[in-house]
C-alpha cells in the first residue's frame, strides 16, 4: 500500500504526520470518503466540491487547486493498482504549536490513503437491518453545520455507541427539535404513501453523495421525492426505510425501534433502487489510468 502524505508516497509503516498537527491535537480538518468501482472513481468531482466546501466554510487552505488534488487521487489510486477500493481523502489544518490558533499552522497536511473496501455481508442486504434511535442529538447548525465533513466525529461516534448498546448497525440522530436529522455515518430515507422522502440538509445532516445519487435515480425512475421536516412518527409508520453512504451504498431497514417496518422484510422500492445503483455506480466514475502492467486486484 502506498499512502500520499502532502506529494510524496510512502510505504504504510513510514507514512506520518506530526503530533501537533490540528487534525491529530483538536479535529481541526477534513475528509471525503470515496469509492472506486472497477477502476473508476465514483462522483469524484462531487466529493471534492463537497471537501472544498467544508474547507471553505471552516476558512481552511488546501495548498492545492481542486484539479490538483483530483489529481492526486486518481495518480494515487492508479500507483496502488487497485480496481476496486474505498479512498480516504483528509485534509488538516496541519502542523502548529500546542494552542488552538489556526493562525499557528504554517501548511494543511493532505493525506489520501487507498484501502480494500470493507463490505458488509450479502445477509445486510437480504434480510435488512434493524436501527435504533440515539439518545444522542446531531449538532445544531447554529454550532457546527453537520453540512460540514469535518475530522470532528464524537458526535456521531456517540451515537455509534447507542447503536452498538442496542447491538444495531445504526442509529437515527435527531436534531435539537425533535426531528429526524440523519444517521451516524449514513442518511436516511424513507418510503410513505408512494413518495420516496429524506430530511432536508438543514434539520442538520450532511450532502451525502449516495443520498444525492439516490435522488437523481429517483428522478430517472419517475418516483416523486422529497427532502423534508420529519418525526419518529414517520418513519415508525413508513412502508420502506432504507440507509445510504459511500461504503453501504443502500441498506434496508426492517424495524425502527422495534417497530416493525413494512411487512419486516426490505422493500420492493428499496430492493429496485439498490439494483438500480448498480448500473448507476458503473455509470457515474471518473477512469483511473493505471501503469500498463495493471491486470486487476
Ligand atoms: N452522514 C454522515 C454523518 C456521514 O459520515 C456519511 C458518510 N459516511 C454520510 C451521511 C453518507 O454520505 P456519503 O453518501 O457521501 O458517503
Amino acid at each position: 500500500m502506498k499512502i500520499y502524505v502532502d506529494g510524496t508516497l510512502y510505504a504504510k509503516d513510514d507514512a506520518r504526520i506530526s503530533v501537533f498537527d490540528h487534525g491529530f491535537l483538536y479535529g481541526d480538518g477534513v475528509f471525503e470518503g470515496i469509492r472506486v468501482y472497477d477502476g473508476n472513481v465514483f462522483r469524484l468531482k462531487e466529493h471534492i466540491d463537497r471537501l472544498y466546501q467544508s474547507a471553505k466554510t471552516i476558512a481552511l487552505e488546501v495548498g492545492m487547486g481542486p484539479e490538483a488534488l483530483t489529481q492526486a487521487v486518481l495518480d494515487t489510486v492508479a500507483v496502488n493498482e487497485k480496481r476496486d477500493a474505498y479512498v480516504r481523502l483528509v485534509v488538516s489544518r496541519g502542523p502548529g504549536d500546542l494552542g488552538i490558533d489556526p493562525a499557528n499552522c504554517s501548511h494543511a497536511t493532505i493525506v489520501i490513503i487507498v484501502a480494500q473496501i470493507k463490505l458488509y455481508p450479502q445477509e445486510l442486504y437480504d434480510k435488512g437491518a434493524p436501527i435504533v434511535t440515539s439518545s444522542v442529538r446531531r449538532i445544531p447548525i447554529q454550532c457546527l453545520d453537520p453540512r460540514i465533513k469535518s475530522l470532528n466525529y464524537l458526535n456521531n461516534i456517540m451515537a455509534k455507541l447507542d447503536a452498538r448498546r442496542a447491538g444495531a448497525l445504526e442509529a437515527v440522530m435527531l436534531n435539537h427539535q425533535g426531528r429526524v436529522a440523519e444517521c451516524t455515518a449514513d442518511n436516511i430515507f424513507f418510503l410513505a404513501g408512494g413518495v420516496l422522502k429524506t430530511p432536508d440538509l438543514m434539520n442538520g445532516a450532511l450532502p451525502g453523495i449516495t443520498r444525492a445519487s439516490v435522488l437523481d435515480i429517483a428522478k430517472e425512475m419517475r418516483l416523486p421525492a422529497e427532502e423534508g421536516n420529519y418525526g419518529l412518527h414517520d418513519l415508525y409508520n413508513a412502508d420502506e426505510v432504507f440507509l445510504t453512504g459511500t461504503g453501504a451504498e443502500i441498506v434496508p431497514v426492517v424495524s425502527v425501534d422495534g417497530r416493525v417496518i413494512g411487512t419486516g422484510k426490505p422493500g420492493v422500492m428499496t430492493k429496485k433502487l439498490i439494483e438500480a445503483f448498480k448500473t448507476f455506480r458503473t455509470r457515474e466514475g471518473t477512469k483511473v489510468v493505471y501503469p500498463a502492467a495493471t491486470t486487476a486486484s
